[in-house]
This record gives structure tokens, C-alpha cells and sequence, in this order.
């Protein structure tokens, strides 16, 4: 699969992929950052009107208009950024985001007011800044580095980052969040993974997919050599209207990704992020999704539901439940007595 055109980021490069009118992507563009890989592009069928890879990177007229619940720093990250770069909310664990820009843009990110150019990328006096932070806190055990897309970082600014906090004694973890590997599998290259790998931290990458579609043979190869250098992968998903909001369709990606070496680690319900209603699916929606998924799938296949509590209160996960009340739900629907606890 060779695929040498340029990313799409104008109404004209879309329309030219006949992928959108060009006048509507100017229009979000105007609003919101907007890219797609020739990759992805690609794999868009254009006989699909409602085409799952399509609906999360083509502009659409809906992002203009924010629901009443919706906010522009829907997990309040900004309260928690002692200096910029850093998220700390947690005690042991903190995020650093080294730079603000994808390989492309997804319509339904959480960031999506922040995300953008390559000049809001931290410079060397503030990722130095950042990094004193961390090796002033001794309590941080893991560094989740994100962003925008920490591969996007050239593997020269990668190793020196990688190096500079495997030099921490306290860091034992750090863990990267990229969609690189799905949508822009050409930069994992053998630079790429030297520069993760370092001596002393354990180092975890969870990668960004929604649709079993996005796994074309160029992101097998990705997974397969990022997996091969012995770096351990989770997967994140984002529950999506239209997208994956089907059992099989979550069956089908998980099973896609467990076969691909990649444990699925969260499927995240929608954050309030403005412009991204048409996407948003009802908590009850996705816990009846979680049920159907348990008779379906292993435990290996199954990723924990979770909600990122608008405000800044953290990550919790939101269920199925299936004990309460001395009954027990079995995976068939079938309720069944459960109360030792009462007897004791
Ligand atoms: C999501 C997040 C983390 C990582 O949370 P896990 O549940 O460990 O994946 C850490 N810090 C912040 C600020 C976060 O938003
Ligand atoms: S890759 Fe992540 S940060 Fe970038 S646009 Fe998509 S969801 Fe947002």
C-alpha cells in the first residue's frame, strides 16, 4: 500500500478527494484546526455516505453549532497546570504535552480548542521548565506524555525528551498517547522506535483507534514493530454516534486489536468538547454496549468504560454494574442471589 500524496488541510484538497464541498471545510477551518491523512483518506469508501472514517476527519457543518452543555476546557485541565506543558492531577501520575499538533484532525477531539499549529509547540526553556517539574516531584511514578501527537516530534527532540526523563530516578513509567501508528503509520520508523527506547523507564504506548478500518496493513506493520521492540500496547477508543455506537462494530475492533498485540484500555465516553453532540452517545447506550460485549468478547477484548468528570475531578469508570442489592446480573441477563456479605 504506497501512498504518496500530501495531507488533506484545505476545502479544496477535500473536494479534490471528493471527500467534502470545499465551501463547508473552509467554513470549520475557520474554526477549528483541520487535517487527514492521505492514509486515511484513502480508506474512506466513497460509496458510504456515512462512512466511519470519514465521519471522524472531514469537516462537517454540525461543529459549528455548541450544545448547551458543552465547554471549551471540558476537562478542566487548565486548573491543574502548574507550569505550561503539565497537567497534574493525580498524586503519582501527571501528563506532559510536549507540542500541540496531530498528523490529523479528529472533529470530536477534547482538546480541540487548544490542538493546532507546530508554533504551539513547547520551546527549550519551557520543556525544560516542565522537565524540572517532574524531577522536583518525587511522587510522579508514571509520565503520560500527549498532547497533540508526541510523534509528531522529530526522533532527534524524542530521544533528548526520552532521555531527559529516563535520567529521573522517580519516573519508572512513561506511557505515550499517539494516533500516529493508525494514521500516519510512515513515521514509526527504526529512528522512531530507537528513540523509545531507553534504558531504565518502562516505557507503554497507547494508541488512539476507533474503527477496526483504521487497522490497514501500513498500522499492522507499525503495531508489529513498535510491539517487536518490546513496547508494551494499549488501546484508547472513543465511543462515536454513527461510528462504532454498534456491538459488533466495538466487537470487531477489539477483536482487531487484541489480534494486533494491542490490549484495549479504555473506551472513553465523548467529553463536552464544543461542536461534538452529533457524535455525543448516551451513558445508557454505552453501558448496554458493555453488556453485549461481555458474552462476546474475552476479558482480553474488553476496555473499562470510563468518563472523564468535567470540572477536572479525574477518570472514573461509569460501568455496567452488575452486583447491587444482594442480585448479580450474568453476562446472559439472567439474575442470580449474591449476598455473602450480608451472612457475615
Ligand atoms: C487521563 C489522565 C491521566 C492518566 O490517567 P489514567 O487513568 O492513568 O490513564 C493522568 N493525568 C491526567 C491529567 C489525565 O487527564
Ligand atoms: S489525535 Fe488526539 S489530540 Fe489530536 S485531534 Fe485527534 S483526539 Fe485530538
Amino acid at each position: 500500500m504506497k501512498i504518496d500524496r500530501r495531507t488533506l488541510r484545505s476545502g479544496e484538497d477535500f473536494a479534490a478527494a471528493g471527500l467534502a464541498e470545499a465551501a463547508v471545510v473552509d467554513q470549520v477551518a475557520e474554526r477549528y484546526t483541520v487535517a487527514m491523512t492521505p492514509l486515511l483518506a484513502k480508506l474512506v469508501d466513497p460509496a458510504d455516505p456515512r462512512d466511519p472514517i470519514a465521519l471522524q476527519f472531514v469537516p462537517d457543518l454540525r461543529e459549528m453549532e455548541t450544545a448547551a452543555i458543552e465547554r471549551s476546557d471540558p476537562i478542566g485541565d487548565h486548573a491543574f497546570s502548574p507550569v505550561k506543558g503539565i497537567v497534574h492531577r493525580y498524586p503519582d501520575r501527571l501528563l506532559l504535552t510536549p507540542l500541540l499538533h496531530c498528523p490529523v484532525y479528529c472533529r470530536f477531539c477534547f482538546r480541540r480548542e487548544r490542538v493546532g499549529g507546530p508554533e504551539k509547540a513547547l520551546d527549550e526553556a519551557e520543556l525544560s521548565a516542565a522537565l524540572d517539574y517532574i524531577r522536583a516531584h518525587e511522587e510522579v511514578w508514571e509520565v503520560v506524555i500527549t498532547g497533540g501527537d508526541p510523534l509528531m516530534l522529530s526522533p532527534l527532540r524524542l530521544a533528548a525528551m526520552m532521555q531527559a526523563l529516563d535520567a529521573i530516578p522517580h519516573v519508572r513509567i512513561v506511557r505515550l498517547h499517539s494516533r500516529i501508528p493508525v494514521a500516519d503509520p510512515d513515521r514509526v520508523t527504526e529512528e522512531m522506535i530507537a528513540a523509545l527506547q531507553v534504558e531504565r523507564a518502562t516505557v507503554w504506548l497507547a494508541v488512539h483507534c476507533n474503527h477496526e478500518r483504521e487497522l490497514s496493513p501500513p498500522a499492522i506493520a507499525a503495531l508489529r514493530a513498535l510491539s517487536r521492540a518490546g513496547i508494551p500496547l494499549l488501546g484508547q477508543t472513543v465511543l462515536l454516534r454513527g461510528v462504532n455506537d454498534k456491538a459488533e462494530t466495538l466487537e470487531a475492533l477489539f477483536r482487531a486489536l487484541v489480534a494486533n498485540r494491542v490490549k484495549p484500555y479504555y473506551l472513553h465516553q465523548l467529553d463536552l468538547a464544543a461542536g461534538t453532540d452529533h457524535f455525543r452517545v448516551p451513558v445508557e447506550e454505552g453501558r448496554a454496549l458493555m453488556r453485549e460485549l461481555r458474552g462476546r468478547v474475552s476479558g482480553v477484548c474488553q476496555p473499562t468504560y470510563i468518563l472523564d468528570i468535567p470540572g477536572g475531578h479525574g477518570k472514573v469508570p461509569i460501568g455496567p454494574a452488575y452486583l447491587e442489592d444482594g442480585i448479580v446480573m450474568d453476562w446472559q441477563g439472567g439474575a442470580h442471589d449474591y449476598a455473602p456479605d450480608a451472612q457475615r
